[in-house]
């Protein structure tokens, strides 16, 4: 299969998308549940060019593949099983990526699966856009270096360093200073990823 080039990151990452059928509804169920809530708050969604942001994905089982929402989809206020496909393996440094469904993976795929490959205890992931919760957290909570930007090995090396170097192990939380309005969240769970995005909002939305 011939590699599809994705023109949304700084470096184009190479996919190889195999056309599949989605997963059973019950499988994505707790995802889009997730996704719909984010939505609601504005933390998924489009930008005025149209542009839609945000994703969110879950460790499939305790291997390496996780479910992630697709490529194009932030604007959307409802995702069936449709929007959902599978990484199936990946490799950071060449940023490359494999994916089986009915629609290709985000293009932020592979910021979800260095934190995957990270730790094995990591079941959920979390990516949301918010302009003022990004400028009160960045460099507040562990940040990525304000020149790097998503979607290359660049960037997966700083979430490595990141995870090595700072509490954000503990936090499971993260600013990406390269991305604008660009945040991450994870946990042992998706509730628990969740919950911490939801905590420092609410904590934020006290203080304003
Ligand atoms: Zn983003």
């Amino acid at each position: 299969m011939t590699p599809a080039p994705l023109d949304e990151g700084y470096i184009k990452y190479q996919c190889d998308w195999q056309r599949a059928e989605p997963v059973a509804l019950v499988q994505i169920a707790a995802l889009n549940a997730c996704r719909q809530r984010l939505y609601a708050l504005g933390l998924i969604g489009m930008y005025d060019n149209g542009i839609g942001f945000g994703n969110l994905s879950q460790r499939c089982g305790d291997s390496s593949q996780f479910l992630i929402s697709g490529t194009q989809t932030g604007h959307l206020p409802t995702l069936t099983a449709e929007h959902y496909t599978t990484v199936t393996a990946f490799d950071l440094d060449a940023n490359w990526l494999a994916c089986r469904g009915p629609i290709q993976a985000s293009s932020e795929s592979l910021t979800h699966a260095t934190l995957y490959a990270i730790a094995p205890t990591i079941q959920a992931i979390i990516h949301v856009h918010h302009r003022a919760l990004w400028e009160h957290l960045r460099d507040r909570v562990p940040t990525t270096a304000h020149d790097c930007p998503y979607g290359t090995p660049e960037m997966a090396h700083e979430m490595q360093r990141l995870y090595r170097d700072s509490d954000l192990p503990q936090s499971r939380l993260l600013v990406m200073a390269g991305h604008a309005e660009g945040m991450i969240s994870f946990g042992e769970t998706l509730a628990a990823a969740e919950a911490t995005l939801q905590q420092v909002r609410t904590a934020f939305l006290a203080r304003i």
